[in-house]
């Protein structure tokens, strides 16, 4: 994509209430748009890395045999009355003309239970897992860590219904895995906990995955021996031990809560009389497991680990884009042998950020480069040609090598792979 043809440009004015990290980095660098509290209009930079984390989601969760539907966001109320949730403070709800309440989708397991038993009668059709990727609305009472907490934001739900427990917990496992492998992919494997979390009243712990992040609102107990981590709140009834190795010396970190899973058991199958037809002829209860990520959140915590003072610096996989060309000078022969450059990356089907724009000073390119945080950079100019080369820096180095230019193709898909 040609910069000069980018309707989004930088900027430098903030507003002084966004005082988080991924807020005032993402806005700054035209990621994204702030609408009002807890809303922001995803810009096309933005939308970008959205889909690549949304792809990743998509792969993984169709890695573990789960189907894609989407559900409606407006429900009506006698679902949630049938689970006695309608009195949640956190619901928006809405009245059409005839006086009759809807509410806006926080959460989707009082639609997708009723859903998937219209399907599911038997043994031999379970195990059934479901999910989708989708805006939800909550009415939140604290919006200040910027997509860290929106009321109206992308998750994907993943729910899942089993004939016994032990398929539950099978199954539960292997979406912890999945789960791992998505925030590896994300770039922030190192600095996310699997934490123990209170599973209400279906089961002993839940599961969490918490990112270090000085602007998340969780406190964890981690140690540092096992990688594993307890909440805050449930840290008496485990006797602030760890509960693989048992020691004390655990360390109190502040995180975000990227993702979690939760063995729902038969609280909604009770609700919906949900049962199937076992093997042995027994009317039985569905169990269910349900498991969620917030992509907006998850590309917040992102910004958040990955930056310095001079912008974002994008793992590889979720980058805008992969490459970021930027031609030096206007001179015919920088421009002609930029534009080349662009259009052959462009036959080799890799999509590069090429910073074509004639008004800019070396400065302002360099500035912006850094804050957009492309992890690769390639600059052509009088300089570098001189030698026929290109110079290249990678975000997250200081390092400027000049290489030849008959082996940029080569370079740059030895890097994508
Ligand atoms: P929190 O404790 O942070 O409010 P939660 O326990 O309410 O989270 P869930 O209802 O389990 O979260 O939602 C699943 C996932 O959706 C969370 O792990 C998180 O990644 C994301 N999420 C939840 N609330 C928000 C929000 N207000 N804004 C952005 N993402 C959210
Ligand atoms: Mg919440």
């Amino acid at each position: 994509m040609r910069q000069s043809k980018l309707f989004t440009k930088t900027t430098k004015n903030l507003s002084k209430d966004e005082k988080s990290v991924n807020s005032r980095l993402l806005i700054k660098a035209g990621f994204f748009d702030k609408l009002m509290a807890g809303a922001y209009s995803y810009l096309p930079l933005g939308f970008l890395v959205f889909k690549k984390i949304e792809n990743i989601i998509r792969e993984e969760m169709n890695g573990v045999s789960a189907q894609e539907i989407l559900l409606p966001s407006m429900n009506p109320r006698k679902l949630w009355e049938t689970t006695n949730r309608w009195r949640y403070k956190e619901i928006f709800k809405l009245k059409n003309r005839k006086g009759q309440d809807f509410a806006l989708g926080w959460t989707h397991e009082e639609v997708v239970t009723p859903l998937v038993k219209k399907h599911v009668h038997s043994y031999k059709d379970l195990p059934v897992a479901v999910y989708q990727i989708q805006n939800k609305f909550r009415d939140e009472l604290r919006t200040k860590s910027g997509l860290l907490r929106g009321v109206e934001f992308m998750m994907k739900d993943l729910y899942s219904f089993h004939k016994d427990e032990k398929d539950l917990n099978k199954y539960y496992e292997k979406v912890k895995k999945a789960y791992f492998r998505i925030f590896k992919r994300c770039g922030i494997e190192k600095e996310t906990f699997l934490t123990l979390a209170s599973g209400g009243t279906f089961s002993k712990y839940s599961h969490e995955f918490q990112t270090l992040t000085f602007y998340g609102e969780d406190l964890i107990y981690v140690c540092p021996k096992c990688k594993i981590a307890i909440n805050k709140e449930i840290i008496e009834k485990q006797k602030y031990r760890c509960p693989e190795c048992n020691s004390k010396k655990l360390e109190i970190k502040k995180t975000v809560e990227v993702g979690n899973i939760f063995k729902l058991k038969d609280r909604f199958s009770q609700a919906f009389d949900f049962n199937f037809r076992d093997k042995d002829g027994k009317e039985k209860k569905v169990l269910m497991g349900c498991y969620g990520i917030g992509l907006g959140r998850l590309l917040g915590t992102v910004v958040e680990v990955c930056h310095d003072d001079k912008g974002i610096i994008w793992p590889k996989e979720i980058s805008p884009f992969p490459i970021h060309l930027i031609a030096l000078g206007e001179t015919k022969k920088v421009k002609e042998k930029a534009e080349k450059i662009y259009k052959d990356l462009q036959k080799a089907k890799i999509e590069a950020l090429y910073d074509d724009r004639e008004d800019k000073s070396i400065g302002a390119k360099f500035t912006d480069s850094d804050l957009i945080g492309i992890p690769v950079r390639i600059v052509v100019s009088e300089k570098t040609l001189k030698n026929n080369s290109f110079e290249v820096k990678k975000r997250n180095e200081k390092k400027i090598k000049l290489m030849k230019l008959t082996s940029l193709e080569k370079y740059v898909k030895k890097y994508i792979k």
